[in-house]
């Protein structure tokens, strides 16, 4: 009886959560022009895939993985010229996947707590299958940012994701570094977690002046220069690490003032991963014993002979949250795996999320992306 009466209650429940919409994509594209397809992750998880459709049927696909709490809307933003913009006029045909700790997804503070082991292995694989399914044998490329990357690095180098026509790679690929890791340890996880706070918030007008979040933005806010609140605790504090997200000055008005919807909350339960990938230096596996995570490799960077397709390692030389790590990925490689096409350019005076937000993107950043595609197509 009791077993029965617990398989009548989840299915119900597990519907509820997954018939919520996705948050609409905020853009200035024809919506006619704009493809939603529904996607499932292997494990069941409810992901978004977005195709910008450009009318012809021979472009190179160029799929977009953003980071964690971002969504597909860092690519879309429609107050500068942005990455989906140059790719339409390079000739490509972009695609967008909102994996499962995209700030559009409906369950994104409420839903099943998860490790980067299953992103890498059930959402980029089922994103990348998708993808396939639609273009057949035209070329398929993917440029990741921050956690899309340092994710996509352990789908490769388990060989999920064969024959990709080239990968960029923002922030952070297999050699992660991460600044202010003092503070990510002690103030975060030793602080709040003790507190039950399980999110940490961005927005301020949601979260009110007075409220159990009120220390960790008032910390934010010592020696700030700039006196909004939610950028405060991303560009001074990067939900909380000490790190920093962006180069303030390399923001617009407007997507400064979009800070709020363009991140959502973190999860601190991702954080003994996080910590876990940060001692190790390397992208390493969460799940040492469930055998259902067994094809993924312990450690990426050993495993890095797998990776079957030419890779280049973008940074902003003021990179405040993953610092040199693209720069220690390329020599690493270098000297560990000589045989792999792996170039490295640096973008002088970027911090990080600003390679993509930031108003001159388009001229300073996307250049090299387009390069780096058009050697390849
Ligand atoms: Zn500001």
């Amino acid at each position: 009886m009791i077993f029965k009466a617990s398989t009548r209650t989840r299915p119900a429940l597990r519907r509820v959560r997954t018939t919520e919409s996705l948050r609409p994509l905020y853009h200035r594209l024809d919506p006619a022009r704009v493809e939603e397809i529904p996607l499932t992750a292997g494990d069941g998880t409810r992901l978004g895939l977005t195709r910008v459709d450009t009318g012809s049927a021979d472009r190179p696909a160029v799929l977009l993985l953003h980071g964690h709490t971002a969504s597909a809307d860092m690519f879309l933003q429609p107050e500068t010229r942005n990455l989906v913009d140059v790719l339409l006029d390079a000739g490509h045909e972009p695609w967008l996947l909102d994996w499962r700790g995209s700030c559009r997804l409906p369950y994104n503070e409420t839903g099943r707590r998860y490790t980067y082991d299953d992103v890498a292995l059930y959402d980029i694989p089922a994103a990348v299958a998708a993808v396939r399914a639609r273009i057949g044998d035209r070329p398929l490329f993917v440029v990741a940012h921050c956690i899309g990357s340092l994710t996509l690095s352990l789908s490769l180098a388990a060989g999920l994701v064969p024959g990709l026509a080239g990968v960029v790679s923002q922030g952070v690929f297999l050699t992660p570094k991460l600044a202010g890791r003092t503070s990510l340890r002690m103030t975060v996880a030793g602080e709040l977690l003790k507190t039950r706070i399980d999110h940490i918030p961005v927005d301020f007008a949601k979260v009110g002046l007075w409220s159990k979040y009120t220390p960790l933005f008032a910390l934010a806010a010592r020696k700030a220069d700039c006196p909004d609140p939610t950028c405060q605790i991303l560009h001074n504090s990067a939900w909380g690490t000490g790190a920093s997200l962006f180069v303030h000055e390399n923001l617009s008005a407007a997507t400064h003032a979009r800070l709020a919807e363009l991140l959502g909350p973190a999860p601190l339960w991702i954080l003994p991963h996080l910590r876990r990938i940060e001692l190790a230096r390397t992208v390493v596996r969460w799940h040492d014993t469930d055998l259902r995570y067994r094809s993924l490799p312990p450690n990426a960077l050993d495993a890095a002979g797998r990776i079957d397709t030419p890779v280049l390692l973008l940074a902003g030389s003021e990179n405040g949250l993953w610092l040199d790590s693209q720069k220690l990925c390329h020599e690493v490689l270098a000297r560990r795996q000589p045989q792999l096409d792996v170039r490295y350019a640096e973008i002088p005076g970027y911090g990080h999320l600003d390679t993509f937000l930031g108003r001159g993107a388009a001229l300073d950043v996307f250049g090299h992306i387009l390069e780096f595609l058009d050697e390849r197509r």
